[in-house]
């Protein structure tokens, strides 16, 4: 063995000095035959043999590693910065600056009811949303609402609590400043018909049923999920999207997390804070 080892050692020299070139196809063959006999032995007999790190013999000897699946960059955009697609706003989480304007707003070109526009990106993704329901599905959809300010959110808001008292006002309308709707990257989507607009029934209806299942490949996630009030702080509802593009929608879609919130292991939750 002692012989063979440095037989391979010899051959592994003339490899890398790259003269086996001359020595043709015979020398090849043999030394890959020695080569892997060598590998076997050492495997049988479970002795690590020190072989040179960078050795031919160990890699030929190895089991083809598989190619590593690049682990997804949960870092590659901030979660903080307004203008991000990644930020996370909820009811722990304001926007900072709390009366922050998104960049590029424009108006989708799509069915909009309330004429709210959305970030470019948004828009681009909207298209190419209603398109397929209407292509793959034949589903008629509409934008119910977009891009809300700081300043209108205040009047939701206080409208919400004028009507039904702060402590319902805070479970179905934000806080302002604590919108998604601020970021101008969620869009509350509506059948063309109208059935179900803004209700939990959506969910039942074909349009509601075909944007869950089918948002994620437009870069769209179904924000407030009925199993996870308590993680969100928002109650089910199944007409609001929220973009945060094709990479991290499909990250989550084929992880089965679906909040912001425990992806990014980041507070959420049904209280304000103070
Ligand atoms: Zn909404």
């Amino acid at each position: 063995m002692a012989s063979r080892r440095t037989r391979v050692g010899a051959v592994v020299a003339a490899l890398t000095a790259g003269l086996l070139v001359v020595g043709g196809g015979v020398w090849a063959i043999a030394a890959a035959a020695t080569r892997n006999a060598d590998a076997v032995e050492a495997r049988s007999t479970g002795t690590a043999h020190p072989a040179p790190v960078s050795s031919p013999s160990t890699a030929l000897a190895a089991t083809p590693t598989p190619v590593p699946t690049p682990s997804f960059d949960r870092g590659a955009y901030s979660i903080d910065d307004p203008a991000s697609i990644w930020v996370v706003v909820n009811k722990s989480r304001a926007l900072n600056p709390v009366d922050a304007v998104p960049p590029d707003l424009v108006q989708p070109p799509v069915p909009n009811i309330n004429g709210q526009p959305v970030r470019k990106a948004v828009s681009d993704a909207l298209a190419a949303l209603f398109a397929a329901a209407k292509s793959e599905a034949g589903l008629d959809l509409t934008l119910q609402s977009g891009y809300r300010s700081y300043d209108t959110q205040v009047s939701v808001y206080d409208e919400d609590v004028a009507a039904n008292g702060q402590v319902y006002a805070d479970t179905d309308t934000a806080r302002p400043g604590h919108s998604e709707h601020q970021t101008g990257l969620a869009v509350d989507i509506s059948a063309a018909s109208g059935r179900c607009s803004l209700d939990a029934c959506f969910g039942q209806t074909d349009e509601g049923r075909w944007l869950a299942a089918n948002a994620w490949r437009f870069g769209f996630l179904l924000r407030y999920p009925q199993d996870k009030v308590a993680v969100t702080g928002f109650t089910y509802e199944p007409w609001h999207f929220r973009y945060v593009g094709v990479p991290l929608a499909t990250e989550l879609h084929e992880t089965g997390v679906t909040t912001l919130e425990e992806y990014f292991g980041v507070p959420g939750g049904e209280s304000y804070p103070g």
